[in-house]
């Protein structure tokens, strides 16, 4: 790229004349000008100015096995020359995609062994909704459609995306969401657990909402329950251990089908290939994208477990769905390389025996006796901090997000990128952190809370 001709202030000129950024006001925008990344090693990222940032985020959740990875670079470019590009229809394939699948299905939990290929998580989640639908018309029960989901779910951003998700704003701009899908109570203690009331309890309490959805519309009329592991872009939250397990019991129970979607827990990020295996779960879908090619190329992969894949077959007739890049060579063969990479590197048991556990620790240790710091959590390497005015109430400070906005500007002014959601401050760190990374990202994060308690209190 030649943008070392451009000065910052010209590349923000042309940047807010012709670029509509995803998820912005585009009137603010305009005003303050976008902070622009040229390059990336290992865990920073640096700016136009030079600033070197450590990257909290993994770009987006996705970036695992860090930056500068020449590997994936070369594999790209050997798969560009030999074949750039070939579908997936009409009964053609190509190496790469049938390789990754046959790699995905042996890391994938037992009962799962088939690979449905997309671009992006919100398409693969798309699929999944067609797919799971079209499972309960082939088996002669199409009235059982309707999806059970949470209150701050995030599924994407395309309509059958934003429709599973449980995003109010979102859902206040969907003028029609897809029909057919209900969302229940999400299991965020921190704000909804009663005074009284055990995690474990909290935990049963908030898994029989969605119990009480499956009975209210009938369970001959539920096709699935759809959840993301911990929710993340919703503010990482971590349902107690309770949760997970009577999910289960209550999808088995009335015949409904568990759909995960692990766009972001996916290939490592808790310290086992899925959060699936994790929690012990076998579901009937996984939603997967981000992470399973570290970000170098858009890549989903909805893993379809045996009993619907079964039925696709026995059943046969065509299933009207599909995209131009399903099964992209390109895509396909940097993510193969990318889990060989994460492989050979240990990366998952590090994160399971080591940088999980230490990271988890030192979010409780260094930052959850700060003065606004109400709650830290984590699970694997996602982590969360809420953001409180008084510890002891858990009082919010007024201004809606605007405390932790100010808590992710000091923070990246500190070098240290991470995201603000609401009230809660959220960590996505690349699998190759070491203990030595969480220490600099702590620092850093304790040095920003000082600093934004001091303006917050003034005002
Ligand atoms: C990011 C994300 C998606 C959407 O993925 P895109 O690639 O942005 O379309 C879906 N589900 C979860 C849990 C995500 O975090």
């Amino acid at each position: 790229m030649t943008y070392q001709n451009f000065s910052l202030k010209q590349l923000q000129d042309i940047d807010a004349a012709h670029h509509l950024h995803p998820f912005t006001d585009h009137k603010d925008l305009r005003d303050a000008g976008a902070r622009i990344i040229t390059h990336a090693q290992g865990p920073f990222v640096y700016d136009t100015e030079g600033n070197e940032i450590l990257d909290g985020m993994a770009g987006l959740w996705c970036v695992n096995i860090g930056y500068g990875r020449d590997e994936l670079a070369d594999v790209a470019y050997a798969q560009m020359k030999e074949l750039p590009y070939y579908n997936s229809f009409f009964r053609c394939s190509t190496p790469s995609p049938v390789l990754l699948a046959q790699k995905l299905a042996e890391i994938a939990p037992k009962n799962v062994n088939q690979v449905f290929y997309g671009s992006s998580g919100s398409e693969a989640n798309d699929t999944a909704l067609r797919l799971v639908r079209h499972y309960w018309a082939l088996e002669g029960k199409p009235q059982k459609n309707r999806i059970i989901s949470r209150k701050w779910a995030y599924h994407g951003s395309t309509i059958a995306g934003t429709s599973l998700g449980g995003m109010e704003a979102m859902h206040g701009q969907l003028h029609g969401a897809v029909p057919n899908i209900a969302h229940v109570m999400p299991p965020y203690a921190f704000e909804l657990k009663e005074k009284g009331e055990s995690d474990h309890d909290f935990g049963l309490r908030a898994a029989r909402a969605v119990e009480d959805a499956i009975l209210e519309a009938g369970p001959e009329n539920v096709a699935a329950f759809i959840g993301e592991p911990a929710m993340g872009a919703g503010g990482v939250k971590v349902p107690p251990e309770s949760y997970w397990p009577e999910i289960d019991r209550i999808c088995k129970k009335h015949d409904v089908l568990l759909m995960l979607d692990e766009v972001i827990t996916g290939y490592g990020r808790t310290g086992e290939w899925f959060a699936a295996q994790r929690l012990g779960l076998e579901p009937d879908t996984i939603t997967t994208a981000k992470a399973l090619t570290s970000g170098y190329q858009p890549l989903s992969a909805l893993l379809v477990g045996d009993r619907i894949a079964a039925t696709l077959v026995e059943k046969g007739g065509e299933f009207y769905h599909g995209y131009t890049y399903s099964g992209h060579p390109v895509a396909c063969a940097v993510a193969l390389r990318n889990l060989e990479i994460i492989e050979r590197e240990g990366l998952i048991e590090r994160v399971r025996e080591d940088t999980g556990p230490y990271f988890a620790e030192a979010l409780e240790e260094r930052l959850a006796g700060h003065g606004i710091v109400g709650e830290t959590r984590s699970f694997g390497l996602m982590g969360a901090i809420e953001i409180v005015s008084h510890k002891d109430t858990r009082k919010r400070f007024d201004g809606g997000g605007a405390a932790a906005v100010a808590v992710r500007d000091h923070a990246i002014a500190e070098g240290m990128m991470m995201r603000a959601v609401g009230n809660t401050m959220i960590l996505s760190p690349p699998l190759i952190w070491t203990r030595e990374t969480i220490d600099m990202a702590c620092d850093r994060i304790v040095r920003a809370l000082d600093k934004a308690e001091i303006d917050l209190r003034k005002t």
